[in-house]
């Protein structure tokens, strides 16, 4: 984690007055949360909309051991008795350091957008990288304006590559978070439909994604899915390489010959075979992202194969789960949007050697007026899957089961409100060799269920 003088870190946070006699002092580390261990570190007050983080600046010194704090000007009454740095604005000054605490360390930077997939190819990017160098990835979902600039902080100073994820819910924060990170490689992922509220269609979710170019380094590469029209049809409008992967063969990079083997998919780029310990095509263009920036950092094949093989990704995202039944159950339960939920079905379609093959689906949230025509859509998206039952699970679920019932028929589509009766109508008609996909948005629980199928 960052280690400088409080002098040093004034600078770099663009702020001012630390008394001289102070400036020497040492801060080791940032943290924006008194209920972290905050020895030695620099305390980050952030005003959100429900608490002042400026209340617990004298608690964070005094109490709980941390050297120095931030104090935005405008907030009244600093405490007298405590080393202050004051500036214009924390979330800025928070900003500030890491951009130049970036700088500083010189490391390469892997930068990570899309609507699905941006955490798992950003563990994916890490686990073939940290085969060759010293690797330092997001921690959990730590993808905002506020989580990126803490993550960059958080890295050692013999950090020679940061893998960051970006999030967005709007315009103009990835061009934010680009700007601060500055990627020498920026993927993105996928173009689904999280976020139309804000931003009123696909096409304006693409720009808000291609933001992510704004940041790159001179001599950066912009690393898109070339699969996705929206994305191939702004390529010129950038100046910096634009490198495509996907699955069509008109890609820069195109993974073929799929084939899932067990718990496993294995498929082949550029005629070398990879094999990767997940599920699903969707997760073969996560890999082939990461592959791409293996290729372009110098990541040599043995090791590229190396690290996709040893991948171990973060719960929940199509995590295959053992029972005691006899029956299979794979947790996706982490998240859920149109373009996920059909990459899930696509997936429970595409296994082989199983004797029932059932999807549970939930409600996918924040998905704005259209909310009940995308439900509808992906319940019609079993058709011809080879889905042997459809549960759904929530007010919106009902237009899942709409949906399916419309393809599938009354008999093999139960809709439900209760996640107890769910899981006993299923414990009921479950035999060995079935298989269960479970998926959901994050506010829905459904690991409720999966836990239940154990
Ligand atoms: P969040 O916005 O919540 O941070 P994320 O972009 O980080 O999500 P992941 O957590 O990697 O996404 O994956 C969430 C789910 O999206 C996975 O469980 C999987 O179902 C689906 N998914 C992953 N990759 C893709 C992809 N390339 N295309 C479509 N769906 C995908
Ligand atoms: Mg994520």
């Amino acid at each position: 984690m960052i280690k400088r003088t409080l002098k040093e870190i004034q600078e770099m946070a663009k702020g001012e007055a630390i008394a001289p006699e102070y400036s020497e002092v040492m801060v080791e580390g940032v943290s924006k949360d008194t209920r972290e261990d905050m020895n030695g570190k620099l305390y980050i007050p952030i005003i959100g909309e429900n608490f002042n983080g400026h209340k617990f600046v004298q608690q964070a010194i005094l109490e709980k051991g941390a050297v120095a704090s931030l104090w935005q000007k405008d907030q009244p009454e600093p405490p007298s008795d405590v080393n202050l740095i004051f500036v214009d604005d924390t979330i800025e000054a928070l900003q500030n350091l890491a951009s130049d605490y970036r700088d500083q360390i010189g490391m390469k930077v892997v930068g990570i957008t899309g609507s699905n997939g941006k955490t798992t190819t950003k563990d994916m990017v890490t686990s073939l990288l940290q085969t060759t160098f010293n690797v330092h990835k997001t921690a959990g979902n730590y993808n905002n304006h506020i989580g990126l600039p803490l993550t960059i902080l958080s890295m050692k100073e013999d950090t020679e590559v940061a893998v960051l994820e970006m999030g967005m819910s709007g315009r103009g924060e990835i061009e934010l978070l680009s700007n601060i990170a500055k990627p020498d490689a920026a993927i993105i992922t996928n173009i689904g439909e999280s976020h139309m509220q804000e931003l009123g269609s696909r096409k304006g979710i693409a720009e808000a994604k291609l933001e992510i170019a704004a940041g790159l380094k001179p001599g950066g590469k912009l690393i898109i899915n070339g699969d996705e029209p929206l994305l191939t049809n702004k390529i010129s409008d950038f100046d910096c390489d634009v490198i495509t992967f996907g699955l069509n063969a008109d890609n820069d990079y195109v993974a073929q010959a799929i084939v899932l083997k067990g718990n496993g998919t294995q498929f082949i780029i550029e005629e070398t075979a990879y094999m990767i310990p997940v599920l699903g095509a969707h997760n073969v263009t996560n890999a082939l992202a990461s592959v791409v920036v293996g290729k372009l950092f110098g990541v040599n094949e043995e090791n590229r194969k190396k690290g996709l093989e040893n991948l171990s990704l973060t719960a929940m995202r199509n995590e295959v789960v053992e029972t005691n039944g006899g029956w299979t159950v794979i947790n996706d339960a982490y998240n859920a949007s149109p373009t996920s939920m059909k990459a899930a079905i696509d997936l429970l379609g595409s296994l082989t050697g199983y004797t029932k093959k059932i999807a549970v689906l939930g409600d996918m949230l924040e998905l704005g007026d259209q909310e009940i025509s995308f439900h509808q859509e992906v319940g019609r998206y079993v058709q011809g899957k080879e889905i042997d039952f459809v549960f759904t699970y929530g007010n919106l679920g009902k237009s899942i089961a709409e949906g399916a019932v419309s393809v599938l028929g009354k008999d093999k589509v139960k809709s439900y409100t209760d996640k107890k009766v769910l899981t006993e109508d299923l414990l009921n008609i479950l035999q060995k060799d079935d298989v269960v996909i479970v998926k959901g948005s994050r506010g829905m629980k459904l690991e409720e269920v999966v836990q239940g199928l154990q």
